[in-house]
């Protein structure tokens, strides 16, 4: 198996027994980049992955339990991080923003909350859309569907817990090919130095198929054409830049945006040593 991200040689990393029912799980590391995949999950049909996801329900597809209090408060944080945006000017009421991989709209819910909230009162006409695509709750919804995320339609996408789920390239160009020339995409997932050689790390859930490192994470940066990136640390998001002056802009802005900052021309690897999170 070839990495998606260089096209080096990946080798076998370690196994891992996910479900009862079935073999071990083999995971794959690049020689090159250390991106880390699962290639059981890889090399398995649409739909056996499909039914292993409907069977092992919410809990297997995602990274932390939703009554989890971190999970809460880091949510919280980012939507008092994008009320921020708003209110210095860097998200603009005009632009077309969306939460790709929603979940139930928790997130969009947030940040219209502290919209309302905010001192200036001048961000209400501002919208942070909602797409999911998988786990659609039921019912009448306020979310985008399918034929709306046309490619280049848009100037953001939060990616928050969804680049662990990808299966490749093609998974990679869908969501940053639907920013346009100056888009931003808003990315939250775990990136390390290493990932560690380790089945009982924590972070090896069954649905998270793709580990990152920072320097899979930056090459893909380059591949991508971004121009600038920032770290919201207490957030845990970064922010990839296609266009250099809206980068220069949440620079000249960020004293006044609660939390620490980092700025980079290349990708911000910020998690060099463990425990990465
Ligand atoms: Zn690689």
């Amino acid at each position: 198996m070839k990495c998606f991200v260089c096209g080096s040689e990946m080798k076998g990393y370690f196994r891992k027994k996910m479900l009862p029912e079935m073999p071990e799980w083999e995971y794959v590391r690049c020689e090159n980049c250390g991106l880390v995949l699962c290639q059981t999950v890889y090399e398995m049909s649409d739909r056996e992955w499909k039914q292993i996801n409907d069977g092992c329900g919410e809990k297997f597809g995602h990274d932390e339990d939703p009554d989890d209090p971190r999970w809460v408060e880091r949510l919280n944080c980012q939507a008092k991080l994008f009320a921020g945006l708003a209110d210095q000017g860097v998200w603009e009421p005009e632009m077309r923003f969306v939460d790709y991989g929603c979940g139930d709209g928790k997130l969009a819910d947030y940040v219209q909350n502290e919209l309302n909230v905010s001192k200036t009162g001048m961000s209400s006409s501002h919208k942070l859309l909602k797409y999911e695509k998988f786990i659609r709750p039921e019912g009448e919804n306020d979310f985008l569907r399918d034929e709306d995320m046309k490619p280049g339609s848009f100037d953001m996408v939060v990616s928050c817990s969804v680049f662990e789920h990808l299966l490749g390239r093609p998974d990679v160009d869908e969501i940053i090919g639907l920013l346009n020339d100056k888009g931003t995409l808003c990315m939250h997932t775990l990136v390390c130095e290493e990932v560690p050689q380790d089945p009982d790390w924590f972070y090896l859930l069954g649905g998270h198929c793709t580990l990152w490192t920072n320097k899979s994470m930056a090459l893909l940066f380059e591949q991508y054409g971004f121009a600038g990136c920032a770290y919201h640390v207490e957030g845990r998001m970064w922010f990839f830049f296609k266009d250099r002056q809206r980068f220069e802009q949440l620079r000249s802005k960020a004293p006044s945006i609660p939390g620490e900052w980092v700025f980079s021309d290349k990708f911000v690897d910020y998690w060099k040593q463990k425990p990465y999170r």
